[in-house]
């Protein structure tokens, strides 16, 4: 069984999210899409509920499992029996900062390969954070977001 985990905050899932996984699942028998989080620092959403969005974007794709986790990634795969990390890199700023936690996390476990994807151009601007702001200023989210979320977000 070919696994991979896609950690991420996904605070909130986008539209360039969904496109990496959706193209990454002819690629693996299962991914797991993990929300980290961290119980001193909040983000927007509480991980609950962005794990509720996930799930509604890929409710009818039975390769895609949700979960969420709060321990070193590395461990979570193992934990998962995952030996593959799933990662989107969108700029060069992308490609320093994932080269770095993807070359500690092999020295941690040697075991499992961090498998990047490049984002596709029209989604290279898209991150969670400006969906964040657009969402505080009530701006139109159509283009940011998986379209079956658009009208049911909300916070
Ligand atoms: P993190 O806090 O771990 O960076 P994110 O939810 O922001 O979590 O991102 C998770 C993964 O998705 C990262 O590999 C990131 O590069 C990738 N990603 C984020 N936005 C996009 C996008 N627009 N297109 C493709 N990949 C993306």
């Amino acid at each position: 069984m070919k696994r991979a985990v896609f950690p991420g905050s996904f605070d909130p899932i986008t539209i360039g999210h969904e496109d990496i996984i959706r193209r990454a699942l002819p690629l693996f028998d299962e991914i797991i899409i993990a929300v980290g989080y961290n119980s001193t620092k909040s983000g927007m959403f509480d991980p609950d509920y962005r794990m509720d969005l996930i799930r509604e974007v890929f409710k009818n794709e039975s390769k895609i499992k949700v979960d969420k986790y709060q321990s070193l990634t590395v461990d979570y795969c193992k934990e998962k029996d995952a030996k593959f990390i799933l990662r989107g890199l969108r700029t060069s700023s992308d490609f320093e900062f994932e080269r770095g936690i993807g070359q500690v996390n092999r020295m941690m476990a040697t075991d499992i390969e961090t498998v990047f994807m490049l984002t596709a151009p029209e989604y290279t601007a898209i991150s969670s954070s400006i969906v964040r702001d657009v969402l505080r200023h009530n701006g139109n989210l159509k283009g940011l977001l998986p379209n079956c979320i658009l009208n049911k977000i909300n916070f």
